[in-house]
């Protein structure tokens, strides 16, 4: 199978930029998962007339259309009524749905209006995708040779209800298997590992092996098509191999969600503990630790010692030393690690201190310029990192942030430093 998807989100508040369209970036990475090609997306906002133009357009370029938004009780909730009138299908009262929808507000105590009702009418002869975390139902069918998939618009029903029951519905599609692995690279841009990879890109069919660039990591996602996951599997295991003997230790996992993740694993399985010291980067490394769960076994606490007071106050750095050369600076980042890593009482402490921007500091020192430490009770390591900020402070920041990690993955690991 090899089908084309076009996603349609429906809602003025889109075009407004009042909100952003994330179902759309949801739906189209577990669309790509699916080995499904997703070539368009269109947004349109709630205009019966305009959005009936968006699917004739979508049926001349896609098999599988799917919607988000505009399936509730208001009067601007059209989706259901264009799509059905689109394909020639009349809305039909779906009891199931009904007494759903009745249960629904039974149970959190509200009166339910006849207008909720409406929610209820779907397309005759549609799947019915009954939906757990609101009163909207989604709906899939079939017509005219295209697949027809309506999902509820906010976030927090839209994707649990397609990985209930769209991903199923979808995989009935396929003959046989699609099945992905990602291969996450941090300390390589995405134009180098094409370099390296090119000509196995090109010569790959299947499983095929393509990358994806995000947030200073790459990505490269091997799929396979098979019979079977584990005729799959087979497929994809000779390339990863391969992937893996040519970037070597810059691969820090497969399918791991982020950096931060397999350091927190990683710290976990070693025993260790972490606690960090933070000037330019504000908390942002607490942060991106403590934003996964699971993380409080291995991360004490942090500092965000923002103001030279506070790193001598709180961390110990001598004074005179920041009188002298300032908070950028080598020696002040390894005397904030330690300072953490004594008064955190960790294994592991780990400081930033840098230019976040936007321009230098009084002192002259460049705009992305950050000194990262990381010490042990053996030895503190410092790292000068440099990352090209354009005036962008979250830029320099997540980047510093991103090399703290892979340091201390680095060192838990005895792996190469550069
Ligand atoms: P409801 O039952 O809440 O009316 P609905 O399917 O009719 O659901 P909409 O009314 O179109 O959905 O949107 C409801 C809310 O869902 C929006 O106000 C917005 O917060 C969120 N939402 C809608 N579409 C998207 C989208 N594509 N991405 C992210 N959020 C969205």
């Amino acid at each position: 199978m090899s089908h084309t998807v076009e996603l349609i989100a429906v809602g003025t508040e889109l075009l407004l930029g009042n909100i952003a369209n994330t179902d759309g970036q949801f739906l189209s990475q577990e669309l790509s998962n699916l080995g499904l090609n997703v070539h368009y997306h269109s947004v349109v906002g709630d205009n019966p007339e305009r959005l009936a133009q968006v699917v004739e357009q979508a049926k001349t370029r896609a098999d599988i259309i799917i919607t988000t938004g505009g399936l509730g009780p208001t009067y601007d909730d059209l989706t259901k009524t264009v799509l059905a009138g689109c394909f020639g299908k009349k809305l039909v009262m779906d009891d199931h749905s009904a007494a759903r929808i009745r249960k629904f507000f039974d149970k959190v105590g509200r009166v339910m209006t006849e207008n909720n009702l409406q929610q209820a009418m779907l397309p005759e002869g549609c799947v019915v995708l009954h939906n757990d975390w609101g009163t909207a139902p989604g709906c899939a069918f079939e017509a005219e040779g295209k697949h027809v998939i309506m999902l509820p618009g906010p976030p927090r029903e839209c994707i649990p209800l397609f990985k209930k029951a769209v991903v199923p519905y979808l995989s009935k599609l396929s003959e046989g298997v699609i099945l992905s692995h990602s291969l996450k690279v941090y300390g390589m841009g995405e134009s180098a590992v094409e370099t390296l990879l090119r000509e196995r890109m090109n010569e790959l069919h299947n499983p095929t092996l393509a990358p994806y660039a995000k947030l200073g990591e790459v990505e490269l996602r091997i799929t396979a098509k098979a019979d079977t996951e584990e005729a799959a599997e087979d497929l994809i295991e000779p390339v990863e191999n391969e992937v893996r003997a040519i970037l070597g230790d810059l691969v820090y996992g497969r399918d791991e969600p982020s950096l931060e993740s397999a350091v927190v694993k990683l710290l976990r399985i070693k025993g260790l503990t972490l606690g960090c010291a933070e000037s330019c980067t504000g908390g942002l490394f607490a942060k991106r630790i403590t934003d996964i769960p699971g993380s409080s076994p291995i991360f004490k606490g942090g500092v965000v010692s923002y103001c030279n007071e506070v790193k001598t106050n709180l961390l110990g750095v001598d004074a005179a030393l920041l009188e002298e050369k300032g908070a950028v600076c080598p020696e002040v980042a390894q005397a904030m690690a330690l300072g953490a890593r004594k008064v955190l009482g960790t294994d592991l402490a780990i400081s930033f201190t840098g230019v976040a921007g936007p321009g230098p500091d009084e002192r002259g020192n460049q705009e992305g310029l950050v000194y990262i430490a990381l010490a042990s009770a053996e030895e503190v390591w410092v790292k000068k990192v440099l990352t090209i900020g354009r005036g962008e402070r979250d830029r320099v920041r997540s980047s510093a942030t991103s090399s703290g990690l892979d340091m201390v993955r680095r060192m838990v690991l005895g792996l190469k430093r550069d």
